[in-house]
């Protein structure tokens, strides 16, 4: 065990083995249940199947997945001796994209599964594509299903040179990618080395995985806190209550709510029920300012500093993805935009740019419209104040889900903020 977190996304064409990768490193880690594995053991020999307890293992997933008792991949955790990894939302997950944009599950790191047999597949490139556009660090690519080409090294050289091909299209620093021959079924180069590939003589996976960047540390940004509720409470007065996204929290702090316009000292801070005198990023708290009503403050407004108030847009311009839309997105659509704890119908106001998703680069200038699957730059304009912020400057308040028709269409995140 460590203290050091990770969130590890798993990206690659379906059928690739990703599922089969996160089962293989729960068992290596032993973070798959010793009871789970002692029943699949004692059901293996019974067949007169024993060492396979693996594929037991893998096979009940399977089973639970057709029944839709969904053992997601998702949120699976295993520790290695550097870090705790907790895999994120895997594509092919129905909320990844949203939930990858959003931050509610940023990945530090990725691990990029292709297949041997396979090579560079239509979703290797989106997801590779996506893994550029939100920020991965560093990215581990197992070359996948090695038993199936009888470990050749001349086929994991054609499929490595194919996925560096791909990672320069979308100008993915090649010296931050790694390249392993493993076998998820079998079990070759994760845990221990594998007597198949005599000639790699590169990292194993956990090796890979222990030596990944240390995540970047909490921005040192200012105070962001997004109001959640507002709550009145005999004796003490008015309430918000939220969750600090960024900075620190201080009794004493002159601090200012926006796009509310309002703000105050800070007179109490109150968490898990007792009373702090700060407050961290990550910390779910309640506080108390002089001089602050009940109904000055709501819901969708962001609390910092004073003197470095939340940005209010005007307009903002965004990088979206469009995930899924029945027709076409042209200017004037306006639909919910979905920020922290804001929700505010917005207009697109001008596509001015749509990219190409495979490589990133600007396909076409202002175009017409776009459509599910595009991913473009575009203008927006809030139709009631939005506290929002470049997501270079604070990520965690950088990020939006459209939502229509009570689904998510789309998800971005903030270039720059125009402010009135
Ligand atoms: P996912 O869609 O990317 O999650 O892929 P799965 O993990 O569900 O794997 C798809 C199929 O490939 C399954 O039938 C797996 O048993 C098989 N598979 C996965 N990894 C390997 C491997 O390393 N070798 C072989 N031979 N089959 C594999």
């Amino acid at each position: 065990m460590s203290d050091q977190h990770q969130n590890l996304a798993i990206i690659g064409h379906v059928d690739h083995g990703k599922s089969t990768l996160v089962g293989r490193l729960l068992y290596e880690t032993g973070s798959v249940p010793e009871h789970v594995i002692e029943q699949h053991r004692e059901e293996a020999e019974e067949k007169g199947k024993g060492g396979f307890e693996f594929a037991y293992v893998m096979d009940n997933l399977a089973e639970e997945r057709e029944r839709g008792v969904t053992i997601d991949i998702a949120h699976q955790e295993f520790s290695t001796d550097e870090y705790d990894f907790t895999i994120v939302d895997c594509p092919g997950h129905r909320d990844f994209v949203k939930n990858m944009i959003t931050g509610a599950s940023q990945a530090d790191n990725a691990v990029l599964v292709v297949a041997a047999d396979d090579g560079v597949a239509p979703q290797t490139q989106e997801h590779v594509f996506l893994a550029r556009t939100l920020g991965i660090d560093e990215l581990i690519v197992g070359i996948n299903k090695m038993d199936i080409v009888d470990y050749e090294e001349s086929t994991y050289n054609d499929v490595v040179e194919e996925v560096t091909q791909l990672l320069k299209q979308v100008q993915f620093n090649t010296d931050d990618a790694s390249f392993i021959p493993i076998s998820a079924f079998e079990g070759d180069n994760i845990a221990e080395r594998s007597d198949n590939t005599p000639w790699y003589d590169g990292e194993i996976l956990l090796e890979a995985l222990n030596d990944l960047p240390a995540p970047e540390p909490p921005t040192d940004a200012p105070l962001r806190l997004p109001i959640q509720d507002v709550y009145t409470i005999s004796g003490i007065g008015t309430v918000p209550v939220g969750r600090i996204e960024t900075g620190l929290l201080n009794t004493g702090d002159n601090v200012s709510f926006q796009p509310s316009d309002v703000g105050g000292e800070v007179k109490t801070i109150e968490m898990h029920h007792e009373e702090v005198p700060k407050a961290e990023p990550g910390d779910n708290v309640g506080f108390n300012v002089r001089g602050i009503g009940k109904d000055d403050i709501r819901r969708g407004d962001v609390c910092g500093p004073a003197d470095d108030p939340p940005s209010v847009a005007e307009t903002f311009q965004a990088q979206i993805v469009v995930m899924q839309h029945p027709s076409v997105i042209t200017a004037g659509y306006t639909p919910v935009f979905h920020a922290h704890t804001a929700q505010v119908a917005c207009t697109i106001e001008s596509i001015d740019k749509k990219m190409d998703p495979s490589s990133g680069e600007v396909a076409e200038e202002n175009p017409d419209f776009i459509q599910s699957g595009d991913a473009a730059v575009v203008t927006i304009r809030p139709q009631k104040p939005l506290s929002i912020e470049p997501s270079s400057e604070i990520p965690e308040l950088g990020s939006f889900a459209i939502r229509d028709m009570g689904q998510t269409i789309a998800a971005g995140k903030v270039l720059e903020v125009h402010e009135k």
